[in-house]
């Protein structure tokens, strides 16, 4: 028998898992099958900023080499500019790392960090990859939870509750997947302050920054204070809707004075696999130098603004659903009445769904949320197409009772 590592007890990504396989096997015996279990623009026919496209295919010939491990550097001078012109102090090429998407980078970013033991304090819900990756890397996730009743806003007081001497980081995900919350700045700089206080490094993904709905603010957490070592990630797949190509980057700034042996640690990391995949490297700087015409699909009367609107709409009448608007992002968490419904086990609950109305969605507790009270929408589709699933939903959810 082959057995797989220990390390990979306890992780998993349910946006690729049983329900997802359970909704190919539908797919071949023949039932077309509406996937939602993941937020990737493409199939829903958005397209790539032109310009983005265009480098690519005009420097394919010029990206047959490898790059210097953490990235091309004319694409790290784009990242640079953008993080000052936000507002972070000190910016250097050095500090700002390329990778085939942020996925890779936030496995580093914790395998660098980790020691076996060490906790990590990550948001419940989450995007799933956070909890995985710290225990992947031998760590343990201390879920902190957002509250619902709060506009989903991290509970600080939880978070204080959950600090122990082995906690090392604590993750941000603002924009948030899968609530869609935006983070004040006064929050921001509440967390900073703890960290400061607790010497934890802040991981923020900001994957979503751009996509920000109702002229909401963002706050970036590493403009906030030099005297904490930041952790930044963004890239291509969501603001500039590009998953494909697989590029993001990731932003060490603030103390970085007491971060040399980590810092050392991502550039060994990074040096493992060479380097990211040149010509997506290309897009990033064009993306960062371009049209940023993410910002005309968030308005009213834009694309997403549009699929938001009926989304909410949509969900917020069936009975035994309640949702927060989301302020960011292209997902909404909506909560079920379980007593209603009956839902023990929301994994059920999904599975159901997707038997009886072929809708594939990912249950809260993929998102390492506690109750069976949940679950995520993708709002990608086109309004027909939205609408259409979000009748199927509520068709579904008439007469659902778990047995
Ligand atoms: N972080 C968050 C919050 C995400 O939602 C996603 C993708 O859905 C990722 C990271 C991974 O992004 P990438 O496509 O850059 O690997």
């Amino acid at each position: 028998m082959i057995q797989r590592s220990e390390r990979l007890n306890n992780v998993s990504y349910d946006l690729f898992g049983p329900l997802y396989e359970r909704a190919k096997e539908l797919e071949q015996e023949g039932h077309p099958i509406m996937k939602l279990n993941i937020g990737n623009p493409a199939p829903f026919g958005f397209q790539a900023p032109p310009e983005v496209v265009q480098h690519v295919i005009s420097n394919l010939s010029n990206a047959q080499g490898y790059s210097d491990h953490r990235g091309l550097l004319s694409a790290r001078e784009a990242v640079k500019r953008h993080y000052t012109t936000k507002g972070v102090a000190h910016v250097h090429t050095d500090d700002i790392f390329l990778g085939n998407g942020l996925s890779e980078l936030i496995m580093y970013a914790v395998e660098a960090l980790l020691n076996e033991g060490d906790e990590v304090l990550v948001p419940m819900p989450d995007y799933p990859l956070w909890t995985a990756a710290v225990r992947f890397s031998g760590g343990k996730a201390v879920h902190y939870l957002c509250d619902e009743e709060a506009d989903w806003y991290p509970d600080v007081q939880d978070i204080k509750r959950k600090l122990t001497p082995r906690t090392r980081a604590l993750v941000l995900i603002n924009p948030n997947n899968p609530t869609g919350a935006v983070y004040s700045r006064e929050v921001l700089q509440e967390l900073v302050k703890l960290a400061e206080e607790h010497q934890l490094v802040i991981f923020s993904d900001e994957i979503y920054d751009k996509i920000l709905y109702d002229a909401t603010a963002f706050t970036s957490a590493a403009t906030l204070s030099d005297s904490v070592l930041c952790v930044t990630f963004s890239g291509l797949s969501k603001n500039y809707l590009a998953a494909g190509y697989r590029a993001g980057w990731m932003l060490v700034s603030g103390a970085k004075h007491k971060a040399q042996s980590y810092i050392g640690g991502l550039n060994t990391l990074a040096s493992l696999r060479v380097c990211s995949n040149v010509p997506a490297q290309f897009a990033i700087e064009a993306a960062l130098n371009g049209q940023q015409s993410i910002h005309e699909l968030t308005k009213p009367d834009g694309r997403l603004g549009q699929q938001r609107a009926i989304c909410y709409e949509k969900l917020t009448a069936i009975p035994g659903i309640t949702c927060v608007k989301p302020k960011g992002a292209f997902y909404m968490f909506p909560k079920l009445d379980v007593k209603k419904f009956n839902i023990k086990d929301d994994q059920q609950f999904a599975l159901d769904l997707l038997a009886n109305q072929h809708v594939l969605l990912v249950q809260g507790s993929g998102f390492n949320w506690h109750q069976p009270d949940h679950f995520r929408v993708v709002y990608l589709p086109e309004k027909l197409e939205l609408s259409r699933t979000l009748d199927k939903i509520a068709a579904f959810l008439q007469s659902y009772r778990q047995v």
